[in-house]
């Protein structure tokens, strides 16, 4: 059985990234429209700060506008509520993200709850998730959205597949189910109670893993030629012992890609796969967001 062909998601965000910067000149020049993307950051969480950089840097480099919010740890939440109304409310913002995760003293339902549903670019809203539900167009989770663009791109016509999704969280499985349905397929959902996962697995043509275990899926659960979605980032400690006692570390997915790559017919890498498409899909959110705003139809290129 040949290699399998490796699904180039940094190489495909890239190119969204160029896309959506074109939008972006078009909306501005055409409409006089220009996306605005707020980001919250409330406290110092090392990740979450990487993060929150990269999406203002990567949203200025699309032309947009960029507004960061740095709040103290010890912001109360109604601090924090006032703010997002104060973005709910600003018509040069046109996407709002609170970053996760919020400080335990804070609700964060109850902060994503006030996002305006029209603003609500992570698709975390339970209207957008209701949307999305009943194949209303929505404002769909970021990394989910990611996935199923390069599923679209790898497979083309995923009508009749039988997809496995492994996760079921708000943020990943249960959207990538929802979305993988309107596209068609046969889906099954599968969680830490499902029994005997590997077989369930092995039914996939489609096997999206977003669950958090490192290199959980083995070789051998998966069926020949499927398409292998890894959402998982899972830090390792690095494979040299030296460096490993040294606390240095690796990143690897919820599938052992060593073992994947010689039975699946496509799959993600980790890193370079799913990951880089979640910021690009952030912004795509935000230049849907605008354009719905304005009443402005989505350039092509940008959506599914
Ligand atoms: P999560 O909220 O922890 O959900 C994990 C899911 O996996 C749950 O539904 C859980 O089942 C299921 N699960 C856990 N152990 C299992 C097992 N042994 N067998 C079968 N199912 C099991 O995680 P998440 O937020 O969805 O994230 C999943 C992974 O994706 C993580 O590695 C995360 O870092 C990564 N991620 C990547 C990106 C990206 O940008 N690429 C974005 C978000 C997340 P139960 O519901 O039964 O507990």
């Amino acid at each position: 059985m040949a290699e399998a062909r490796i699904i180039d998601g940094k190489g495909f965000a890239a190119g969204l990234r160029a896309r959506i910067g074109a939008a972006v000149e078009q909306l501005r020049t055409t409409h006089a429209v220009v996306p605005g993307l707020a980001v919250v950051l409330v406290g110092e969480d090392p990740a979450s700060a990487i993060y929150v950089r990269n999406k203002g840097e990567q949203t200025l480099e699309a032309g947009m506008h960029s507004v960061t919010h740095r709040l103290d740890a010890s912001t109360s939440q109604d601090e924090l509520l006032r703010l997002v109304n104060q973005l709910n409310n600003d018509p040069s913002i046109h996407g709002i993200l609170v970053q996760l995760p919020l400080p335990g003293h804070i609700d964060t339902q109850a902060v994503l709850s006030a996002i305006d549903p029209a603003k609500d670019v992570d698709g975390f809203h339970v209207v957008n998730a209701g949307r999305l539900s009943v194949g209303l167009p929505a404002l769909v989770p970021c990394t989910p959205l990611g996935c199923m663009m390069l599923l679209k791109d790898t497979v083309k016509d995923l009508r009749g597949m039988h997809a496995v999704v492994v996760g079921r969280s708000n943020i990943v499985g249960k959207p990538m189910a929802q979305l993988l349905l309107q596209a068609d397929c046969t889906v099954t959902v599968a969680h830490s109670r499902t029994r005997d996962l590997a077989a369930v697995c092995r039914e996939a043509d489609i096997l999206v893993a977003a669950v958090g275990r490192p290199e959980m899926v083995k070789g051998d659960w998966i069926k020949e030629g499927a398409v292998v979605i890894d959402v998982g980032i899972n830090r390792v400690p690095a494979r040299d012992p030296v460096a490993a006692a040294a606390g240095k570390t690796r990143i690897v997915g919820d599938v052992c890609y060593a073992e994947a790559a010689s039975v699946a017919g496509a799959i993600t890498p980790v890193p370079g796969g799913v990951g880089p498409m979640t910021i690009a899909c952030l912004l795509a959110n935000t230049v849907t967001a605008a354009c719905r705003s304005a009443g402005v139809p989505l350039p092509a290129g940008i959506g599914l």
